[in-house]
């Protein structure tokens, strides 16, 4: 990652970021440009350091925002119609404490609507494309700021990862993906999906660039309850891991993966013995019920939380409406993509008096078990591998008429999510057709640093 200096400008280092941007219009990776006040940041930060002034570990650094972190910069817009004309009033903790080292957000990445979904095929703005393949999905939710990454317009993107949407979007475009420990990164300013496993994490390049973007984004903040103390602070190579094993999960290595994807986590597990992980099978049998459990669990969450967006406060209000329970409806069903409703209305029903505890109480009993079986591999290993999703980026359309299909996809990437551990989708191969594929790092809560440091082995050594 370039950082700027005396020898490096930051007005350069933004420029060369925008002109990609540019560049790369086609793949559709932004929903809107922060080109005046980018460039005028970056000024501002070389006039200091020709002053000789501190400018911050990440002076003049361009990165990519996904478009549900809350800004001062241009509208908020979570790809969707409700929030299109939305000006935030406040800005997202993480993004504070990035721009206070110094870098600077050049535009808003496209996602799935209010980040439910797996492919950025939900956009009220129009899909985003595979950085590898045109035709291809980009993955998602944060689809915009995968690509972003990996064509090189900028060497860090934030996303939010809730069942696995920076995780697998990292996976199908070959870049790191980071879904910290649940509580490591501040929510507050990041509008909300699934409050009980949203994280906010990071897309870079290398494992030492995504560990300093989380380092700085991570920690106490008094705005959101649920932050973890400081845990982020070593530097990688001071990490050592206790047990030197590592557990593969076979149950997500069998019927319905893709050979590739199989092979290409096989390979992995061999670099990981040569730099000296003994590799153990495992089976997580409660893991086939993550998916189910995820889909009660995060509808009924979402259906709380989109509950706000009732035309009164802000975003869209329909222009048309009888009484207040028809601007209620006609707003939402104007402002809300399938997708949004499909899930609104699940989660109202799994809450409803009567299935509430067919449904959403047996899920969350189902999930403490889940996270039971997760405790008890961990003891063991340093960290569990397994496949980020069952296949490589899928064509754009192919799982869009059939929901449950696209839900298939998330299998591997919730179950860590249920338990609030820490996940990094580490770029491993690529299929024959030129495809990217991850690998998944899974590891106890606070182990997010010893998933990186072990990936960094990887990366540097074999
Ligand atoms: N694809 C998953 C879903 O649709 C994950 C979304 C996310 O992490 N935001 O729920």
């Amino acid at each position: 990652m370039k950082i700027a200096d005396k020898n490096t400008k930051a007005v350069e280092l933004v420029r060369d970021a925008l002109d990609k941007a540019k560049k790369f219009e086609a793949y559709h990776c932004f929903i809107s440009m922060n080109e005046a006040r980018a460039l005028e940041r970056a000024r501002e930060i070389d006039k200091k350091i020709a002053k000789g002034e501190p400018v911050g570990r990440l002076a003049g650094v361009p990165f990519a925002l996904k478009d549900n972190y809350l800004s001062r910069d241009g509208n908020t817009t979570a790809a969707a119609r409700m929030l299109e004309d939305f000006a935030a009033p406040i800005t997202a903790t993480a993004v504070k404490r990035l721009e206070a080292e110094g870098a600077i957000v050049i535009g808003r990445t496209n996602l799935d609507a209010f980040a439910h979904g797996g492919s950025t095929e939900n956009s009220y703005f129009g899909v985003t494309h595979n950085s590898a393949d045109m035709e291809r999905v980009s993955g998602g939710s944060s689809g915009g700021s995968a690509v972003a990454v990996a064509l090189g317009i900028v060497p860090f993107a934030l996303g939010s990862d809730t069942g696995g949407s920076i995780r697998q979007p990292a996976s199908f475009n070959g870049v790191y993906g980071v879904k910290p420990t649940y509580g490591a990164v501040s929510r507050y300013g990041v509008v909300a999906m699934a409050s009980s496993t949203d994280t906010m994490g990071c897309f870079a390049t290398t494992a030492e660039d995504a560990d300093l973007i989380m380092k700085i984004m991570a920690g106490k903040d008094e705005k959101d309850s649920t932050t973890l103390d400081d845990y982020w602070t070593k530097d990688l190579d001071e990490i050592t891991p206790k047990k030197k094993k590592i557990g593969l999960i076979t149950d997500f290595m069998g019927e319905g993966v893709d050979k590739e994807v199989v092979s290409i986590v096989k390979d992995y597990a061999k670099k990981l013995e040569k730099v000296g992980f003994e590799i153990e099978e495992v089976k997580l049998p409660i893991a086939k019920y993550a998916l189910a459990i995820y889909y009660i669990v995060q509808p009924a969450e979402v259906a709380s939380n989109l509950s706000r967006y009732d035309g009164i406060r802000y975003g869209h209000r329909a222009a048309e409406f009888d009484d207040l329970a028809g601007l209620y409806n006609n707003t939402r069903d104007e402002g809300f993509m399938t997708e949004n409703k499909r899930r609104i209305m699940i989660g109202n029903f799994v809450l409803s008096s009567g299935f509430y505890d067919a449904y959403y109480l047996k899920a969350q009993k189902a999930r403490t078990l889940l996270i039971n079986g997760y405790n008890e591999l961990l003891e063991k290993y340093d960290a569990l591998l397994c496949p980020v999703a069952p296949n490589p980026a899928f064509k754009i359309g192919e799982n869009t008429s059939d929901p449950l299909k696209m839900y298939l996809e998330d299998v591997m990437t919730v179950p860590t999510s249920l338990t609030g551990m820490p996940s990094v989708s580490v770029p491993a191969g690529k299929t024959k057709a030129g495809l990217p594929v991850g690998v998944q790092l899974i590891g106890q809560r606070r182990d997010d640093q010893l998933l990186l440091s072990i990936a960094k082995t990887v990366e540097e050594q074999a």
